[in-house]
């Protein structure tokens, strides 16, 4: 039987360092042999963000205004080159353990538009998918219509390939347990919300959206899955990957502490 597709998004929360450019490498390391072991009953797609490798780039150079000069074009490449040495440290993490990883470098086959993607050519991943690879992507920049170039959320790119694949599972890995009523770094009372249906959705995103364009790390992870599940049916989830097996144990199935995000088949209708 061909095993089921599960698309995986990892937090650069998980694999970079607090400080600049730096490598959490124990992190990487488990997070490489979950991935190698759950790669032996699942078809992977994995999609890793910058973390600390971009993250003071995109706010210092203002890339979310696009380039509008030929400093900011110079920005904008410098922050697409950080992602790939990021990218390959990262696949190199998984062929030190045997995984067929292969990098795909998004914005040289990504145009968007207003930051939403227009086009993205996937002949690419398909045919490394049937082959066997596992094809790793990351966050990046892209090459935009209206801004020149973009940085959107690595989310709307596993938004994207899940629309278009329709996989069995999409997990979004990060540094938190799931989706709190609160962002449970500076409340202590938060508490951790296990489902995200049509009922609580509107109070869900009402409170993880971004506030005078601060906070919202989890607004792009809840809205983007939320509409896989509307719109492919895959089972969507959000899980702690710095809590050892879980990242594991949600590819493969079993029960894990989390966010679970069902909508109703087109359940977006009337929620924008
Ligand atoms: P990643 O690099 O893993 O994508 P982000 O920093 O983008 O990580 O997003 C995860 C962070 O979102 C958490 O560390 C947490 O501080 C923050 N956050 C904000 N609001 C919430 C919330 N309501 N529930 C959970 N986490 C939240």
């Amino acid at each position: 039987m061909a095993r089921e597709l599960v698309i995986v998004k990892i937090g650069g929360s998980i694999i970079t360092g607090r400080e600049k450019e730096t490598i959490n490498f124990q992190g990487l390391s488990r997070i490489a042999d979950e991935l190698r072991d759950a790669c032996k009953s699942k078809q992977l797609i994995v999609v890793h963000g910058g973390g600390s490798f971009t993250h003071h780039l995109s706010a210092d150079y203002r890339l979310y205004e696009g380039a509008k000069d030929e400093r900011d074009r110079i920005n904008a490449a410098i922050i697409q080159g950080n992602m790939m040495r990021l990218n390959l440290i990262f696949v190199k993490s998984l062929h030190e353990r045997g995984v067929p990883a292969i990098s795909v470098v998004p914005s040289t086959s990504t145009i968007t538009r207003e930051g939403r993607i227009l086009k993205f050519d996937l002949e690419p991943m398909r045919l490394a998918l049937s082959s066997g690879f596992v094809p790793v992507a990351n966050g990046d920049i892209s090459l935009d219509y209206s801004k020149v170039v973009s940085d959107s959320p690595t989310e709307g790119l596993v938004g994207y390939l899940a629309m278009q694949l329709a996989p069995e599972k999409v997990i979004i890995a990060t540094d938190v347990d799931g989706t709190f009523t609160t962002n449970p770094k500076k409340d202590s009372c938060a508490k951790l919300i296990s489902t995200v249906d049509e009922r609580n959705i509107a109070q869900v995103i009402e409170a993880v959206k971004p506030s005078d364009g601060y906070g919202g790390e989890m607004f792009s992870k809840v809205a983007s899955l939320y509409g896989i599940s509307a719109s492919a049916s895959s089972e969507c989830q959000i899980v702690n990957a710095n809590v050892p097996g879980r990242l594991y144990g949600a590819i493969t199935g079993e029960k894990v502490i989390g966010t679970m995000i069902k909508a109703r088949p087109n359940g977006l209708k009337g929620l924008y």
